[in-house]
């Protein structure tokens, strides 16, 4: 029979905008050791914009700018948002002929005739398009136009305001270890970690290798330790059914997203993940 207690635990969780799809979940946030963050949309804001255009020589960058935004036409990544509202202005319908998004990298696209590339590092080089990789306080989309290397963007994110703070209550709750995992490039992964205070960054890293992430943390933990995977479900949806508390952030997250999770955030502040084990503990008491 599950303890009575555990059902307050719930209500005060849901009254905090935290939805706790069952009591075994309460426990095991007792239990966390490891609370590891998806960066994009969970402790930045994934509200992208575009900060620089950087054109290869005999490109425009109002040409450059055109081109990224026809590549990311149908994207729902922030990136691809940021892009469009950049350009700020409709594209000639009709003229896409192809379009693949490919999750970690970026857009394959043929539009208006033409072959484009609109991704990070790894899409170029997957395409063996010739770049050099900028340094840049923000994320870089690299574009090829035909083959051809066509420039770069600069687009920045920001962290959460609450983001900070979130990490400072997970030590002061007795977490062991915080982690970042991100798809984004070090240099950015490692700036955002160093500024939130976080033990741990992995970057580079595709939708995969997340889950590999979660699967290495758990072979180094007692079975008694649990790992909390908190994600907008944005590429990361394998990621929160796989750790042992999935935690999606409701406000921003998709449908799939919301079903694999274990527990839902209803708005977009990560510091409700410290609130939620901070109840499960305050439970804890309670019942026992
Ligand atoms: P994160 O792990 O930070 O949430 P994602 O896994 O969503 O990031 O994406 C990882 C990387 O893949 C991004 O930083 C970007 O370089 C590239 N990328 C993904 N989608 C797009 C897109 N629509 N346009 C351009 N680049 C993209
Ligand atoms: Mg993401």
């Amino acid at each position: 029979s599950i303890p009575l207690g555990f059902f307050g635990g719930i209500g005060a969780a849901s009254k905090n905008g935290i939805l706790v799809k069952g009591s075994n979940y309460l426990e095991a946030l007792n239990n966390v050791k490891y609370v590891v963050f998806d960066k994009t949309g969970t402790l930045t804001k994934g509200a992208f914009q575009v900060t620089g255009i950087y054109p290869a020589p005999q490109i425009a960058a109002e040409q450059l700018l055109e081109y990224a935004a026809a590549a990311e036409q149908h994207s729902t990544h922030p990136i691809g948002e940021s892009i469009r509202a950049a350009y700020g202005k409709p594209l000639e319908a009709g003229s896409l002929q192809q379009y693949n998004e490919i999750s970690g990298h970026g857009i394959v696209t043929v539009w208006d005739g033409k072959q484009i590339l609109a991704g990070n590092g790894k899409l170029m080089k997957l395409w063996q398009i010739a770049f050099s990789e900028p340094k840049a306080g923000g994320t870089i989309v690299h574009v090829a136009v035909e083959g051809r290397y066509a420039g770069y963007l600069v687009i920045s994110d920001e962290v959460k305001e609450d983001a900070a703070q979130a990490i400072r209550s997970l030590k002061q709750l007795g977490i062991r270890k915080t982690v970042m995992l991100t798809g984004d490039v070090k240099a950015v992964g490692e700036a955002v970690a160093h500024k939130l205070g976080l033990d741990e960054v992995r970057a580079e890293l595709l939708p995969q290798h997340k889950v590999e992430e979660i699967e290495k943390l758990d072979r180094q933990k007692s079975p008694k330790e649990k790992i909390v995977f908190v994600g907008d479900g944005i590429n990361d949806t394998p990621v929160l059914a796989r750790a042992d508390i999935g935690a999606a952030m409701g406000g921003l997250g998709s449908d799939a997203a919301i079903e694999a999770a274990d527990i839902v955030i209803m708005t977009d502040e990560p510091s409700k993940i410290a609130t939620a084990i901070h109840i499960a503990k305050r439970t804890r008491t309670i019942v026992w």
